[in-house]
């Protein structure tokens, strides 16, 4: 069995509690390697190292462009050792290979992360400002925050750590990191190969373990200076009262519950194509699944047939089988909870029409695509994420009832609308109240490209020019070359 430490300072150090907890293979229940239980002392020795390695260590004296270069070797690491990376990830949460290794490899999006932020290092540039004092100059400069807490689903592990570890590292500040207690072995298998990058010690550090006895400690050290959270709403909620009580700033990745409007005048395999790949192939556990499938009353039939068609064709099994399309729920937990809301949406009177418990194995953790249909809006399960492959699906006639539709819950992290009239389209994005809005695609995303959430959703931004000035400050210097100042009290 794999033992994983907690990574403090390059090293690999013993929990300070002795005690380890085991990551389960969720395609087939065995526990297949231990990870450290930390505390608060784990938390104390990980955020002085990355305090040090701030004020003290190389990090603090290395030109922009030099971090820079740190990054572009960070990615290229990353590259090599994929497959490594991808196959540990699927064991620890049942995502599938296709899903993760192809997206760790030079040129892809995910690894462009590294090579994005590692060229913007040295681009944050200050500025003079013309300010309406004589003799007085004033200037401006970006400057990091110093220690960040960085607090991690597990999901998509090595996907939401990228975005925000390469521009807080690209802005100079230094890391500790929080994994789930679900899925922590990419991680900690990233630490293993980045000894490869030779960063300096104390600017990345993870600490292991449970949301109360890690993650809170984390958030209230004195000497953490900024959070950034991903993960589900009422977490969210609980580290930003946390946060709150020092006034900390925070970026917020919450969750979602993302409409999916399909217009009369849909290409309709199109947009069945697009809805159902839009959830079901990563089991609905992405944040922005659109499990809100809105669909126009005279093409309701049509599509509802196809959703099921396609759905019923999906082949749920193991995740290391090239011919399985949708892996197993990520952990017990987890599945148990999509389980009983399905119970409770069937309980509510909403309509199932397919049925993902079917696909319960002896072993491991399944659920197929599951549809409920003519689902109102106001129900349980329309208004709250599930986080599983379960969509509902309901009629509407008009547009404005369809954006009020569209906008009506706590959420507003991403929306698809499928038109063949782009104009049209154009118009009902900008009345979506959402962070991202895909209009006839859905699930694209790119280093480049700002993605959060609206509402409840989250606030603040990940990747492009946005995800990295979140983790940077301004300072604001007032330089006076006036050879003499007047007596105030003359
Ligand atoms: P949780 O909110 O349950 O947990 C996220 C992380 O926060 C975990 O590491 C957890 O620790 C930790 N945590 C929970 N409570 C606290 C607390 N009080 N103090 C400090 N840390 C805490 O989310 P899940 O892990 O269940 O992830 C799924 C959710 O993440 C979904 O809602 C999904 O939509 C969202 N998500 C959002 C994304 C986005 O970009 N907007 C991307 C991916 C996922 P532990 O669980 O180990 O106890």
């Amino acid at each position: 069995m794999k033992i994983y430490n907690c990574f403090i300072n390059n090293k690999w150090v013993k929990p300070h509690s002795g005690k380890w907890f085991y990551s389960e293979n969720p395609a087939n229940g065995e526990e297949w390697a231990k990870v450290s239980d930390c505390n608060s002392e784990d938390v104390n020795d990980a955020v002085k190292a990355a305090k040090d390695a701030f004020y003290e260590g190389e990090w603090s004296m290395i030109s922009a462009a030099q971090r820079g270069r740190y990054l572009h070797r960070i990615g290229e690491v990353v590259t090599k050792y994929a497959d490594r990376l991808g196959k540990v990830e699927t064991k620890d949460n049942g995502k599938l290979p296709k899903n993760i290794t192809p997206s760790l490899r030079q040129g892809q999006w995910l690894v462009d992360s590294w090579h994005y932020y590692g060229g913007m290092c040295d681009k944050f540039e200050g500025k003079l400002i013309p300010s309406e004092a004589t003799n007085i100059h004033n200037y401006m400069h970006w400057e990091p925050y110093g220690v960040v807490a960085q607090i991690l689903p597990w999901n998509s592990p090595l996907g939401t750590l990228f975005w925000k570890l390469a521009p807080c590292l690209a802005a100079g500040n230094t890391v500790v990191l929080k994994p789930s207690e679900h899925a922590s072995c990419s991680i900690l298998e990233l630490m293993e190969i980045l000894i490869e990058a030779e960063l300096p010690p104390g600017v990345i550090n993870v600490v292991t373990g449970y949301g109360k006895s890690v993650g809170e400690p984390l958030i209230e050290h004195k000497d953490v200076r900024m959070v950034s959270f991903t993960g589900g709403t009422s977490g969210g909620r609980a580290v930003a009262s946390i946060a709150s009580k020092q006034t900390k700033p925070i970026v917020m990745e919450l969750g979602g519950k993302s409409p999916q409007i399909i217009l009369p005048d849909a290409d309709i395999d199109l947009a069945v194509n697009g809805v159902v790949s839009g959830i079901f192939p990563a089991g609905g556990q992405s944040c922005i699944s659109g499990s809100r499938i809105l669909i126009h009353k005279s093409i309701f039939k049509e599509v509802t047939k196809k959703l099921l068609t396609i759905s019923k064709k999906a082949v749920v099994g193991d995740p290391l089988d090239p011919k399985t399309h949708i892996g197993p729920i990520a952990n017990k937990n987890h599945y148990e909870n999509i389980l009983k809301n399905i119970s409770k949406a069937t309980e509510d009177g909403c309509e199932i029409i397919l049925d993902g418990r079917t696909h319960k194995k002896d072993k491991g953790y399944f659920v197929g695509p599951t549809i409920f249909s003519n689902v109102p809006n106001s129900s349980f399960l329309a208004q709250n994420e599930i986080f599983g492959p379960v969509i509902s699906t309901e009629p509407w006639e008009d547009e404005s009832e369809v954006i009020k539709k569209a906008n009506d819950t706590i959420y507003g992290l991403a929306a698809g609308i499928w038109t063949k009239d782009t104009i049209k389209g154009m118009r009902l994005a900008n009345r979506i109240e959402s962070g991202t809005v895909y209009i006839n695609n859905y699930f694209n995303a790119a280093t480049q490209s700002p993605v959060g959430g609206y509402k409840q959703s989250g606030y603040g931004r990940e990747n492009g020019w946005e995800g990295m000035r979140c983790f940077m400050q301004t300072k604001s210097v007032w330089l006076s070359t006036k050879p003499s100042e007047p007596d105030p009290f003359l």
